[in-house]
């Protein structure tokens, strides 16, 4: 599934992620914390409706692979659900 060319569209699962703190470490252009150390998109509110720019993709990708509770979701396309922080 992982190609650098393509877009990708990732979205936090709020409730599965145990606030480890690595996806920011990988993408901090993508990824930052709530005040309880949840992990969330920055670019579009964890919606899961904007594409990640093409300079941040291999780090949002390191860190989908790197998540230890599989909390990050990716698609090649929008996410149609909407989750908040
Ligand atoms: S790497 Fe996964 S478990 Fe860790 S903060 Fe990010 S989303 Fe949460």
């Amino acid at each position: 599934m992982a190609d650098a060319d393509d877009q990708y569209y990732p979205m936090v699962d709020m409730d599965t992620c145990i606030a480890c703190g690595a996806c920011a470490l990988s993408a901090p252009q993508v990824f930052d914390y709530n005040d309880e150390g949840l992990a969330y998109v920055t670019i579009d509110n964890n919606r899961g409706t904007i594409a990640v720019p093409a300079p941040f993709v291999s780090g949002m990708l390191d860190a989908y692979d790197g998540c230890p509770s599989a909390s990050i979701q990716i698609q090649k396309s929008a996410f149609n659900n909407c989750q908040h922080k």
